[in-house]
């Protein structure tokens, strides 16, 4: 019989504040659903010596759906995201990312906070949609609350603690947006691409405003700027703004992994984007 790793120590603050106590702590990670963290053996990483759950605090659980945006707490999960946000053609990317993602058990597990926090997740979801959305992330540090867009997020989660990703909040002035990953749904394998884009048309159909957003294709989701450029003033033309990525593939680093090689992740990405555009025209 193959014996289970010791168990970390694990504490269950009922507040914020006492929660970053306990992440000042040498060793201590914050634990969501732990979707992610339960599986650090597999991929040789070390397991936090201290865990603190964060799965009884109140605070964490938000989920309000104002006219003008939405506001999340961390430990709103990926089955919530997907079940729980209205019929909003703005925010139809992220309720994909959170429906797309891994298999019914474990979205019901996972956490906005998890997704958003693990850092070394290449193929994350919900990071690509929310920098396509241009979320703002929430966070709680001992010196006081701290706001950041999806896109800072990437660069201050990297800072050392302790710090809490306390929620998120998402726009709803409109637009389009769509989620398209590869594979789109296959119960426990990783996209090896994603796009994520958000489209604010006019009655012609041109482009007055683009957000482009690409996972698991780098370490880390990032937006592609020079893609949103050439194609804001322009008509959503699938195959033109297909072409115009074909152009600038060179602006990705890609990574190989078991799953795929970075040169097929770069081959799927223009059509991945063309399909979004079809996918945000359709709902226009
Ligand atoms: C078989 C399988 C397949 C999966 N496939 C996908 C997929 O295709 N797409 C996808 O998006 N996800 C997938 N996931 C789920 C993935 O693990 C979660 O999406 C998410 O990344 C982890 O959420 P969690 O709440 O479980 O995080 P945890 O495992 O609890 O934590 C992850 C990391 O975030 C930190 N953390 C957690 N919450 C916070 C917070 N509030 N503030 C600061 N730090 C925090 C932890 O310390 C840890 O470093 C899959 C999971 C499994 C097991």
């Amino acid at each position: 019989m193959i014996a289970a790793p010791p168990s970390p120590a694990m504490v269950r603050p009922h507040t914020v504040d006492a929660a970053l106590e306990h992440l000042a702590q040498p060793g201590a990670a914050a634990v969501g659903g732990a979707t992610w963290l339960m599986r650090a053996g597999l991929r040789h990483d070390d397991m936090p010596a201290r865990w603190v759950a964060l799965d009884a605090i109140d605070a964490l659980q938000t989920f309000k759906v104002e006219p003008e945006r939405v506001v999340l707490g961390a430990l709103v999960t990926h089955d919530r995201l997907a079940t729980g946000l209205p019929d909003d053609p703005a925010l139809r990317a992220l309720v994909v990312a959170a429906g797309a993602s891994a298999n019914p058990g474990v979205r019901r597990l996972a956490t906005l906070g998890g997704n958003l926090c693990a850092t070394g997740f290449a193929a994350a979801d919900l990071m690509p949609a929310l920098l396509a959305l241009d979320a703002t992330v929430d966070l709680a540090t001992p010196q006081g609350p701290e706001q950041s867009s999806a896109e800072m997020f990437l660069q201050r989660r990297s800072m050392p603690g302790p710090w809490l990703m306390t929620g998120a909040r998402v726009a709803r002035g409109g637009g389009h947006s769509a989620h398209i990953r590869l594979p789109m749904r296959k119960a426990g394998d990783y996209p090896v691409a994603i796009v994520s884009l958000w489209l604010d048309l006019d009655g012609e159909q041109r482009i007055r405003a683009c957000r482009l957003a690409v996972g698991a294709v780098e370490g880390v989701a990032r937006r592609w700027h020079r893609v949103e450029s050439a194609a804001t003033g322009h008509l959503a033309d699938p195959a033109r703004i297909e072409h115009l990525a074909q152009q600038h593939l060179d602006d990705f680093a890609p990574r190989t992994g078991l799953d795929a090689p970075g040169w097929y992740r770069l081959q799927v990405l223009p059509a991945l984007v063309r399909r979004a555009v079809e996918q945000c025209r359709k709902g226009a």
